[in-house]
């Protein structure tokens, strides 16, 4: 049994925290909310009053937060920075930026403490079931040591070193909103044709043109209008930019990511703050409503 503090307890942390309780560690979570502490003490875990009351005596510390700067708002406070234990291994699974990470790490390395990016793709269907794939970055030592932790979250791929899970992560967001945008378009023109929404995802997922989104999140959250896949459009939108700016920094061509990144932008700034990032789909047909009309 390990003591784990876990920092952050949201849509992903909340499910990833009580799976580490039910597989037999000792879990101190914090986070602002006190619902979500209160989850976790109902699930058998401790609720911090703090980060530094988390992360005292843990020798893993788990972070699930939205970005990179808050990130850095827990690891810089100086109660946590003397609570944390002497060779503790920090865990990033949030989606954060790589090269704050790299500097974090660095930084956390001066304090004799380690740290790995563990990033994870799978939602909080995937959160619950312990089916995420983490896409890790780090060294193979430090990597190992997290391997029987990670292990109760999903399937583990080293991206790399330091930084380099959490390039893969945004990269693959940058994906999955593309073809989500993308088939969101392409499933409004099928359907102003004739052809209807279920049957073409049928057609398109026996066929080439299918993706995660047209497996899961048309079926699953867009088609019976949940719009509830427990992942805000605006997180989706800060791992694009992550992976745009990524490319930029590389020099690689980005042009179709820039643009699908700008219709995000725009429906991010027309929909409420705490909108599901599955309603960028319902956007795009209110969208093209609009220009129609306004076409005359
Ligand atoms: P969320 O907004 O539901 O949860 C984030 C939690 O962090 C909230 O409970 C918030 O209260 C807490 N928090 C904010 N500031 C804090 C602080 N200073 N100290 C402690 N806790 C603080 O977000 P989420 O959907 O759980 O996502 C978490 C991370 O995982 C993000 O980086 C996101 O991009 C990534 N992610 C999310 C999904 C998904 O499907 N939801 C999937 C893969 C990756």
């Amino acid at each position: 049994m390990t003591t784990i503090a876990f920092i952050g307890l949201g849509n992903m942390g909340s499910p990833m925290a009580s799976r580490l309780v039910s597989a037999g560690h000792s879990v101190r979570g914090f986070d602002p909310s006190a619902d979500a502490k209160a989850k976790l003490t109902l699930a058998g875990g401790f609720g911090a009053d703090s980060p530094a009351e988390a992360v005292h005596g843990a020798a893993r510390v788990i972070l699930m937060l939205p970005n990179s700067n808050i990130v850095e708002n827990v690891m810089d406070d100086d109660q946590v920075a003397q609570a944390l234990e002497k060779n503790a291994l920090v865990v990033d699974m949030s989606s954060s930026e790589p090269l704050r990470s790299r500097a974090l790490a660095e930084k956390l390395r001066g304090q004799g403490v380690r740290f790995i990016d563990a990033p994870v793709s799978g939602g909080v269907t995937g959160a619950e079931t312990g089916r995420l794939t983490i896409m890790a970055g780090g060294t193979d030592q430090d990597l190992a040591e997290a391997r029987p932790i990670l292990d109760v979250f999903g399937t583990v791929k080293k991206a790399g070193d330091v930084g380099a899970g959490h390039a893969a992560k945004a990269l693959n967001n940058l994906m999955s909103a593309t073809h989500l945008l993308v088939s969101s378009e392409a499933i409004l023109a099928g359907q102003s044709f004739g052809v209807e929404p279920g049957l073409l995802l049928e057609i398109v997922n026996g066929s080439s043109g299918k993706s995660g989104s047209t497996e899961n999140k048309w079926p699953n959250f867009i088609l019976p209008g949940t719009y509830d896949s427990g992942f805000a459009l605006k997180l989706m939108l800060k791992d694009m930019k992550i992976a745009v700016d990524l490319a930029d920094q590389v020099n690689a061509a980005s042009r179709l990511s820039h643009a699908a990144v700008r219709l995000w932008e725009e429906a991010a700034a027309n929909l409420p703050d705490g909108a599901d990032h599955t309603e960028i789909a319902r956007w795009v047909a209110t969208t093209s409503q609009e220009l129609l009309a306004s076409h005359g």
